[in-house]
């Protein structure tokens, strides 16, 4: 078997024993699980000459990117690891029509330096952007901080390219924005989590890059206001916020802790914490005015300054440099990093309504302390989008109390008809709440449909299906 994927990839690209160990694990640091081995494959048809060979004898595949996915969906012990990080080529960059036709391979900041030299933009982002690759991301469907304006990632993809379970080639590459010829299989392949078959390709929208950012941290008193907030700056600027990120007074105070040479946001500490962010495509709002004050700036100025006047904005802080705007960011996206100061850690990545989202917190924070006195929890949440990051620091290692957390905080999300998964999506961590809380009829359609396209089950086995 070795020797014949081999023959496919060349000595070079098939590693096996020790040479895998990079592979074995991934960025949540899991207990590595050694693969059969690794093919990185130079292109589309040695993607189908490999799937072929397993499909022939039943050898399990676990695509992966780079390995950036925080719910285990690289495990790979004892399966065939296709990497996907030698597709990595932009094969297209048409800026008049606002597509760039991607390998798989291609990692998400290459892909954003090389569209600004065209003053565009592949809107998608997140913290793990240096690393994660164009099939990684599609395949989680990953979200980000720029969901509430561009959507995500499913929003973002025209066409696609993918290897079949059985080795052939389903080519939906085109850049089109209308089409309803039958069922958009698209979408089947994004989300699937490598479980229907292997990304090799996309075409992705672009949109223009903005000229100039005006990025201000707020202080509000609550949740509500800070959302009420949001929806007045929308209205003020034609829904020119580009994201809106919620930050408790303890998250800030625990980045403040693992970065003690970070400057605090504001004089004073704040419950409700905001890092909001509007974007300008056009000159007249980019360009500096004879002042040197960009419009764009001033705009958001005079609107928290009306804020503050009326009270609704307890404080407020507007960048001046790029220095400062990329402060604000860090603070923000080193959630990961300031989740893992502590030993143990359980993750809950909830969405519900957007003005449910204090409730939400209000009711997790109660079931949490009942649950498991004494615990801590860490919260970032992408508020323009009602997408909750709610990490519990549990007191101990007690599997069965922490347990008893997750589900208690999943059923308050299914009361309140919201998503136990809303960006990282279900790999091996969250197979038992997919068994618990999702629908009973969903699942045994989603099982039909991996029944049909990969009768063998060789991809990707064991994840997103319990
Ligand atoms: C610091 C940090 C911040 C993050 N922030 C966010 C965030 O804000 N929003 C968000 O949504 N996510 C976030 N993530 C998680 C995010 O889902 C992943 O980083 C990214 O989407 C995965 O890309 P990857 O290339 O690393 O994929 P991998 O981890 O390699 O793979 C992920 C899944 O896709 C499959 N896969 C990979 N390549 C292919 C392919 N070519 N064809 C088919 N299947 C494939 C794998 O089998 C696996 O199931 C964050 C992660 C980190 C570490």
């Amino acid at each position: 078997m070795l020797d014949e994927l081999r023959g496919i990839v060349g000595d070079r690209y098939l590693l096996s024993g020790d040479a895998t160990g990079p592979w074995a694990s991934d960025i949540t640091g899991k207990p590595p699980q050694p693969p059969l081995a690794v093919a990185r494959p130079a292109d589309t048809a040695e993607v189908q000459a490999l799937v072929r060979a397993c499909a022939a004898t039943a050898t399990p595949i676990v695509p992966a990117g780079g390995r950036t996915g925080l719910t285990g969906a690289t495990a790979a012990g004892g399966a065939l690891v296709i990497s996907l990080d030698r597709l990595n080529r932009v094969r297209d960059l048409r800026a008049e029509a606002r597509v760039a036709v991607a390998e798989a391979g291609v990692i998400l900041s290459t892909l954003h330096d090389l569209v600004a030299e065209q003053g565009l933009m592949f809107p998608l982002t997140f913290g793990a952007r240096g690393s994660a690759m164009v099939g990684g991301f599609l395949s989680t469907n990953a979200g980000g901080s720029n969901v509430l304006k561009y959507g995500n990632t499913r929003d973002l993809v025209l066409g696609i390219e993918a290897v079949m379970p059985d080795g052939s080639l389903l080519d939906l590459m085109s850049g089109l924005r209308k089409n309803n010829a039958g069922y958009d299989l698209r979408h089947l392949m994004i989300g699937a989590e490598g479980t229907l078959g292997i990304i090799t390709a996309a075409t992705l929208k672009l949109v223009p890059l903005p000229k100039a950012w005006a990025t201000a941290m707020l202080a509000l008193p609550d949740m509500e206001t800070a959302l009420q907030v949001l929806n007045e700056v929308q209205e003020a600027t034609g829904g020119g916020v580009e994201a809106c990120e919620y930050m408790p007074g303890d998250y800030v105070a625990n980045y403040q802790a693992m970065r003690p040479a970070a400057a605090w946001p504001f004089e004073g500490r704040h419950d409700v914490n905001v890092l909001l962010e509007l974007g300008a495509t056009s000159a007249e709002e980019a360009a500096p005015g004879p002042d040197g004050a960009i419009p764009l700036v001033s705009r958001l100025e005079s609107i928290l300054g009306g804020l503050l006047e009326q009270g609704r904005l307890i404080d407020a802080v507007v960048a001046r440099t790029e220095a400062q705007r990329r402060a604000m960011w860090d603070r923000r996206e080193a959630a990961a990093e300031v989740a893992a100061t502590r030993p143990l850690r359980r993750t809950n990545d909830i969405a519900v309504d957007l003005d449910r989202m204090p409730e939400f917190i209000r009711r997790a924070d109660a079931v949490l302390q009942r649950t498991d006195p004494g615990a801590e929890r860490s919260i970032v949440a992408h508020l323009g989008d009602g997408n909750i990051h709610y990490t519990v620091w549990p007191t101990s290692g007690d599997d069965a109390r922490n347990d008893a957390v997750t589900e208690a905080i999943e059923e308050i999300v299914t009361e309140m008809r919201g998503s136990f998964s809303a960006e990282h999506g279900i790999g091996t961590y969250k197979l038992n709440s997919m068994r618990r809380r999702k629908d009973p009829v969903a699942l045994r359609t989603m099982r039909a449909i991996k029944d049909a396209l990969d009768p063998q089950g060789i991809m990707n086995p064991g994840k997103l299906l319990p």
